[in-house]
């Protein structure tokens, strides 16, 4: 690898760079593949400086990788690892390192392998995939065809990972983060930087809130994350001189900001709300079924993206339609005529619904009107009622008034349903068999 001129990252640490290529970059989609690599290398403790947008071009790329070895210790590349001729990124990087690419017949046998298990024959084109800049360390890659592979030297790294999120995310995890845990990011802070998940709160209110309690903390720099509708990661950042007082600190730091703010706090290390909301279920035992309206099954898919959910997870049904309630939930036609569909009470009966036919401990149920059109002057669009059902009958709803577009609507709701099993949860958890809340109808604006 060339040897950079102005070579010396900043204060010693070692720094990273990050470079997706592909035309498509530039025009159809969108980069996520960097951003997911800084997260997860963050949650690692290692801190990205900079990241790029380059073009399937050779020289394009080689220019950026030139430019980048001055100041960075490690340059992530992502994707043109494929088997079409734009994908260039293997001959950029052997260009920049002024090494050779050579063919590696084992791995060429192991991508044939893969092609034979799918009853495919193998494109001549693929052989490309197997060629490697000498003294490359191979990247397995799990989920595709592309492997990966990292160079380095005393002072610089180079790796290439596909582009297929699914693989970049894998070859990171699995390959790339263990050679990073052994060079010189072993000292990496994992615990220098921590992610608390809040939801239903705005930034101005946590900022309120949590400002004044930061001030005895000048070592900690807080920041905001949006995290999708409804939900912020605040992330609390130190510095560490001393690694165990930048610890100590950054723990007194985020009690603080748990005292605060209670039980907005989801999960202290950033967990998403389903997740949460499994470890709670597994821990007491217990299981939860979904009927939704409005929502139209979101609640359900995000409850199973969770590995593992099928150990609490026992049904969702998406009743749209009057007749749907009726006829899977058992919601009578008079409620339904007397109440709206759209109401506390029919909310109600569809948990209990579900409730019955699923044998679920909770039920969760979901109706609103998520619009453009159907709202009135009663019921505007936005309006969500939230049901749920539990151990001994107990039954709550919950009135929610939304605003912005039908996506809007429907990923609001989804998040803040979730959040209220999560919440019914953890009182549970807190106030054992007497669940009095639950006795009566909150209707919470
Ligand atoms: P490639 O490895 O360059 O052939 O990329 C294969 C596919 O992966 C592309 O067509 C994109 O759909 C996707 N992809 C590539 N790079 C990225 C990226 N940085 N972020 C998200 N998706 C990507
Ligand atoms: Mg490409």
């Amino acid at each position: 690898m060339k040897k950079p001129s102005t070579n010396k990252p900043k204060g010693g640490r070692p720094t990273v760079a990050i470079v997706a290529i592909g035309d498509e970059l530039l025009h159809d989609r969108l980069d996520t593949n960097s951003h997911e690599i800084q997260t997860i290398l963050l949650q690692h403790g290692i801190e990205t400086q900079v990241r790029v947008v380059v073009a399937d071009e050779v020289r394009a790329i080689a220019k950026t990788l030139h430019s980048f070895l001055a100041n960075h210790s490690l340059i992530i590349c992502c994707g043109g690892l494929g088997p079409t001729q734009d994908d260039i990124t293997r001959q950029a990087i052997a260009r920049v390192c002024k090494q050779p690419l050579l063919f590696q017949p084992a791995m060429y046998q192991t991508i044939i392998r893969r092609f034979k298990k799918r009853g495919v024959k193998i494109p001549d084109c693929n052989k490309q995939q197997a060629c490697f800049p000498r003294r490359a360390v191979i990247l397995k890659n799990r989920f595709g065809t592309a492997p990966g592979f990292l160079l380095q030297t005393k002072s610089r790294m180079i790796a290439a990972l596909p582009g297929p999120p699914g693989e970049c995310r894998a070859m990171l995890e699995k390959e790339l983060l263990p050679r990073l845990k052994r060079s010189r990011f072993k000292n990496s802070n994992r615990e220098a930087v921590q992610h608390l998940r809040i939801v239903g709160m705005a930034e101005s209110q946590l900022q309120e809130i949590i400002g004044p309690r930061l001030t005895q903390h000048p070592d900690i720099q807080l920041g905001f994350l949006l995290e999708g509708p409804g939900e912020i990661l605040i992330k609390l950042q130190i510095r560490p001189t001393n690694k165990k007082q930048a610890q100590a600190a950054l723990r007194s730091a985020v009690r603080e900001v748990q005292q605060a703010l209670g039980k907005s706090v989801v999960d202290r290390r950033g967990r998403s709300l389903p997740e949460v909301i499994g470890r709670l279920l597994l821990k007491q035992k217990q299981t939860i079924a979904v009927a939704e309206s409005c929502t139209g099954g979101r609640i359900a898919q995000r409850l199973v993206s969770v590995p593992g959910s099928s150990k609490y997870f026992v049904e969702g049904a998406v009743t749209y339609s009057n007749q749907a309630k009726h006829r899977c939930l058992q919601v009578t036609a008079a409620s339904l005529k007397k109440y709206g569909a759209v109401s506390a009470e029919v909310a109600m009966a569809m948990a209990k619904g579900m409730r019955q036919k699923s044998q679920a401990t909770w039920a969760l149920a979901i109706t609103g009107i998520a619009g453009p059109g159907g709202g009135s002057k009663s019921k505007p669009v936005g309006l969500v009622y939230l049901g749920i059902a539990g151990p001994q009958g107990r039954r709550a709803a919950k009135k929610l008034q939304l605003s912005g577009d039908r996506e809007r609507i429907q990923c609001w709701s989804a998040t803040l349903a979730l959040d209220w099993v999560r919440r019914c949860l953890l009182e549970k958890q807190a106030v054992g068999k007497s669940l009095t809340d639950l006795k009566r109808i909150k209707i919470v604006p």
